[in-house]
């Protein structure tokens, strides 16, 4: 299939299809001001995305439901344009709260529907008002739930996941990558002990080979090879910059050379939840 621009989707097995690139918008909420997830979802949609990856628990959907109701209203997409997915955070785990939490974000971003709706991370917190539920003394308020797991997976060259992508591509299941350009390496939550990938010599130098930046080779990896990646970005270059990635192919031995950059290093580690009795990390998937 012959990616471009405008058609650079793959199908899901019940009929609707995914772009193959989607704008991720987490950001930490207290260093974003406001206003900055609105601007770059409508530069994001200007520049030709049609996947937008959101969540409640980023405390700013309604930013991007305003965006994408704003780019309706002024023609240049309709709704059944947009794929947008969102989140159930850990604290809604209870199939009773499972519909009121979607339909919460269906009132943050003033839409009739989203068009996937995944759990956010398999291991279950306290219901209630707090997000992130703690006791007196600190300790994190675990919730046991009886989860058939379906999440996300972090992907790019430094954790290639060939065992999981070989058992979804077998069982037809589509995979999206996270953190495909390796996070904005964060320490409050991200695994700084992997070196920052966009400054890996081999990555540079294959870039510079089809004059691409590495961020976009690394996202021309993951697509060239039929898994979605989410890159997120509030620059409005970079956005755009991400988003060129269809004007050019890598080779098969500049598939392979990116292949063996495998670390098996997770930046999305979440260590701090590394005791809970669904962490899913200490399996290889
Ligand atoms: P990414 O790998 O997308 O990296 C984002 C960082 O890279 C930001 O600091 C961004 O800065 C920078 N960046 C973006 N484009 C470029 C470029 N072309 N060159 C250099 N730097 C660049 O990390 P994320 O962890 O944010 O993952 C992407 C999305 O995936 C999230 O935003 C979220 O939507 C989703 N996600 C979901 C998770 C889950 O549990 N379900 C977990 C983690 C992520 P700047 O904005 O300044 O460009």
């Amino acid at each position: 299939m012959e990616l471009t621009a405008e058609s650079h989707s793959i199908p899901l097995s019940d009929g609707n299809s995914i772009p193959l690139i989607g704008l991720g918008t987490y950001a930490n909420p207290r260093e974003t001001p406001k206003g900055t997830t609105y601007e770059s979802v409508k530069i994001a949609i200007e520049t030709g995305y049609r996947h937008i990856d959101g969540a409640l628990v980023y405390y700013n959907e309604h930013e991007v439901g305003q965006a994408i109701r704003d780019k309706i209203a002024d023609g240049t997409v309709k709704r059944e344009d947009i794929f947008y997915c969102g989140k159930l955070w850990n604290t809604f785990h209870p199939p009773e709260l499972v519909r009121p939490a979607l339909e919460k974000t269906l009132t943050t971003l003033q839409l009739d529907y989203v068009d996937l709706y995944i759990i956010e991370l398999p291991m279950g917190f306290k219901p209630g008002d707090a997000f992130y539920p703690k006791d007196e003394s600190g300790k994190w308020l675990y919730y046991e739930t009886d989860l058939c797991a379906t999440w996300e997976v972090e992907c790019h060259p430094y954790f290639t996941q060939p065992k999981l992508l070989e058992y979804c591509q077998q069982n037809g299941i589509v995979t999206v990558g996270y953190s495909p350009l390796g996070t904005s390496r964060d320490p409050s939550w991200v695994n700084l002990k992997c070196p920052p990938m966009l400054e890996d010599d081999l990555l540079v130098s294959i870039a510079k080979k089809y004059n691409k930046t590495t961020a976009q080779l690394c996202l021309r990896f993951n697509v060239q090879r039929g898994v979605v990646v989410i890159p997120k970005s509030f620059s409005p270059a970079r956005i755009k910059e991400n988003f060129e990635i269809f004007d050019f192919s890598l080779s098969d031995a500049d598939m392979k050379a990116v292949e063996g950059l495998n670390k098996n290093i997770r930046f999305v580690e979440l260590v701090m939840w590394s005791d809970h009795p669904e962490y899913p990390f200490h399996d290889d998937f």
